[in-house]
């Protein structure tokens, strides 16, 4: 039963013409599916619509081919054949009751266009905001009355296709509309540049156009940014736009719209991680806006908590609750609410895996929630598997170590409704997510492990035992008849890795030697991150807080390079920086006698060195499973590594090694060279 606290949240919401039937509001979001894969795409909107948002949207969905956000994979709406795959995604969020929203955006100077060969388009001459060295085009009068009547265009195909929710996109610095409103682009001296009545017409007449079209059959939302945060110039000026002017917006246009979806700077920000920003890091920005307008207003800010959502509600700082990342942990949230099972929510752990899948060009995934991306091509779900198979009564699991992989397997195959025993050999459950959730701002990390032994302690087939280190031998003499060896793996020493092809340092330290509390015996610190990830750049910042002089050296031109799309690089150097961190790029260290470092410039080879006590090698993990081996030899037939005992990598990738294991034990054997997932083809246009 829910709890009456939350009755609240669950109160219908008028929007325009149309009615949520919950405060729930799954905003727009980037996924890398798109328009390459409608039906994955459209699969995973119902998922979340079954699992109780009230509002489903698409992600930002370009209207015309002037508007080409090549690289990235976002939804198509150019002409008519764009429509029957939208049509599909309504029909997949009707279906179980929601509305379906749709995000239009002509990106303007953030189109890079390369596919369709034309210059991007702007308020201004500026150059093209992503994708390209090139700059675009000024709009002429005309210009602007095309871009309307291809956003009329738009809207008449989206309710075509049965929407019911129409967005304005006007944030994230990605949209013609914001760089007509925006100081920063616009520069123009004609009737739709320079006072901030000129800079908003082209947003009113395209949302004077929307509601004109929408008449009643759909409501009319506009996503806006509240503030831009650029701060000010070298001379002291304002740079875009700030709350002031666009509170000022807000009188001149606040009523014309049906609903306003407020986000703050752009998605870097927008979509912060945990290890920059706590859930409810937007609220001071948006605080008040909704005092601007008879209109609901909907946030996001990662919002995980239905207390806090009830507060936020209660207090009048928005109507809806937005999320796009809660929703991708559990697109269930809000039924867990409903159902009074809130201690089951999956939370986000704000580690932006699901971001890179945008920025990477592939479909999204989650590392809370190992279903998302798959819900059509292997028909996972976020919240059911199907049973093991009836004929096989005796099958008996065991699985050994408990981090991430063994945890999500364990979960699942306890759930199919297997005899599962779960062995760890430390004391505690999580494996690495233990360890790395220790380290500087990465607590929300270990809700990894929450969960899933949460949802274990409810799963009396599943037995799990601590400080219970397997041998094979011991394993050899149980009756079980599955292994899963979920044993991780081990951080290398040498310096081998992406640079060095061998072994430069006799006795480095590692990531597990300072993960497990070791440290260097002097104060000088040389961090080697050939890795690229997050975890030297962590690791730096946490022995510079300890009182180390650390230095951080990488041969790629940028410190944590691959944190680029979890768009925390820019935020990782920063913090770096403030914390004494020396950061060294293009550089990689030759060996470390002594006290000192030898280093070479990566494109010269010029050496130099360094005085340094200890340097820390980060740069890659080898598989830890001798038990697959051994437990082979002694003539065990079923026994398979997952996680990182396989293949190291992320800690989604781990997830979902454990649950596809869960999902693929004792299911027929596809043969040598069948995909394993389905897939769509593009279909051929004719010639
Ligand atoms: P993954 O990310 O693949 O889940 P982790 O390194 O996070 O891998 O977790 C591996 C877990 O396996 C650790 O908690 C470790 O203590 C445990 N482990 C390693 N060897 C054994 C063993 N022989 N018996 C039981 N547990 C083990
Ligand atoms: Fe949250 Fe990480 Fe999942 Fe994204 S990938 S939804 S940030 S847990």
């Amino acid at each position: 039963m829910r709890d009456p606290r939350y009755d609240v949240l669950f109160e219908p919401v008028r929007i325009g013409p149309v009615t949520a039937r919950n405060r729930f509001f799954q905003v727009p979001h980037c996924n890398g599916m798109g328009h390459r894969h409608p039906s994955s795409l459209a699969e995973m909107r119902g998922v979340k619509a079954e699992g109780g948002w009230a509002v489903v949207c698409t992600e930002e969905v370009e209207i015309h081919h002037t508007s080409a956000l090549d690289g990235a994979v976002e939804g198509r709406l150019w002409d008519d054949m764009d429509i029957p795959v939208h049509r599909l995604t309504v029909e997949c969020v009707h279906a179980h009751g929601s509305l379906a929203g749709i995000e239009l955006v002509h990106s303007g100077l953030n189109a890079p266009n390369t596919y369709s060969r034309v210059p991007a388009l702007g308020p201004s001459v500026r150059p093209v905001t992503s994708g390209t060295p090139s700059v675009g085009r000024e709009m002429t009068r005309a210009d602007i009355a095309d871009l309307r009547e291809w956003h009329r265009a738009a809207v008449r195909r989206s309710l075509e296709a049965g929407y019911d929710v129409i967005y304005v996109y006007a944030a994230h610095g990605l949209t013609v509309f914001q760089q007509f409103l925006s100081p920063r682009f616009n520069a123009r001296t004609d009737e739709y540049g320079g006072s901030l009545e000129n800079r908003v017409r082209l947003l009113r007449e395209v949302l004077e156009d929307t509601v004109e079209l929408c008449a009643g059959r759909a409501a009319v939302a506009c996503r806006i940014v509240v503030d831009e945060l650029l701060g000010v110039d070298g001379q002291g000026r304002r740079v875009g736009l700030g709350r002031s002017e666009m509170e000022a917006v807000f009188g001149l246009i606040g009523e014309l719209p049906d609903l306003w979806d407020l986000m703050v700077g752009e998605w870097d920000f927008d979509s912060s991680t945990s290890r920059f920003e706590q859930e409810g890091y937007s609220e001071p920005f948006v605080h008040g806006f909704k005092q601007l307008t008879t209109k609901p207003v909907v946030i996001v800010g990662r919002y995980t908590s239905p207390d806090t959502m009830v507060r936020l509600v209660n207090q009048g700082i928005t109507d809806f609750i937005g999320a796009a990342r809660p929703s991708i942990a559990d697109p269930f949230l809000p039924n867990k609410i409903a159902e009074g099972r809130v201690e089951d929510i999956r939370e986000c752990i704000g580690c932006n895996i699901c971001v890179s899948g945008d920025w990477l060009s592939v479909p999204i995934r989650c590392t809370q929630n190992s279903s998302m991306g798959e819900e059509w091509r292997r028909g996972w779900h976020p919240e059911r598997i199907a049973p093991k198979p009836p004929e096989s009564p005796d099958a008996k699991v065991l699985i050994v170590g408990a981090g991430p992989a063994g945890l999500e397997a364990a979960m699942w195959l306890g759930r199919r409704g297997y005899e599962v025993v779960l062995t760890e050999a430390s004391r505690t459950l999580g494996g690495r997510v233990v360890q790395e959730a220790a380290l500087p701002g990465l607590a929300e990390w270990g809700r990894v492990r929450d969960h899933r032994v949460l949802q274990l302690e409810k799963l009396d087939n599943v037995l799990v035992t601590l400080e219970s280190p397997m041998t094979a031998e011991e394993i050899s003499g149980y009756d079980f008849t599955h292994v899963a060896v979920a044993t991780g793996a081990t951080w290398r020493a040498d310096g081998l890795g992406r640079f060095h092809a061998t072994g430069a340092f006799a006795s480095a330290l590692t990531p597990d030697d300072l993960l497990a509390g070791r440290r260097p015996a002097g104060k000088r610190v040389v961090v080697y991150d050939d890795e690229l990830f997050y975890i030297g750049g962590v690791l730096a910042e946490l022995l510079a807080a300890e009182g180390f002089h650390v230095t951080i050296v990488t041969p790629d031109s940028k410190v944590s390079a691959w944190t680029v799309n979890t768009m925390e690089q820019h935020k990782i150097h920063r913090r770096l920086v403030a914390v004494g961190v020396t950061i060294l790029t293009d550089t990689t260290v030759l060996g470390h006698e002594g006290d000192t470092a030898r280093l070479a410039c990566t494109y010269t080879g010029r050496e130099h060195s360094l005085a340094c006590d200890a340097v820390v090698s980060v740069t890659f993990r080898e598989p830890h499973a001798p038990l697959v081996g051994q437990l082979q030899s002694l003539g065990l037939q079923h026994v398979q590594a997952i996680g990182d005992a396989h293949n190291p990598g992320t800690i989604a990738e781990a997830v979902y090694s454990g649950r596809l294991y869960a999902e693929s034990l004792q299911s027929p054997d596809l043969g040598v060279g069948v995909t394993p997932f389905r897939r769509e083809i593009i279909g051929l246009a004719g010639r």
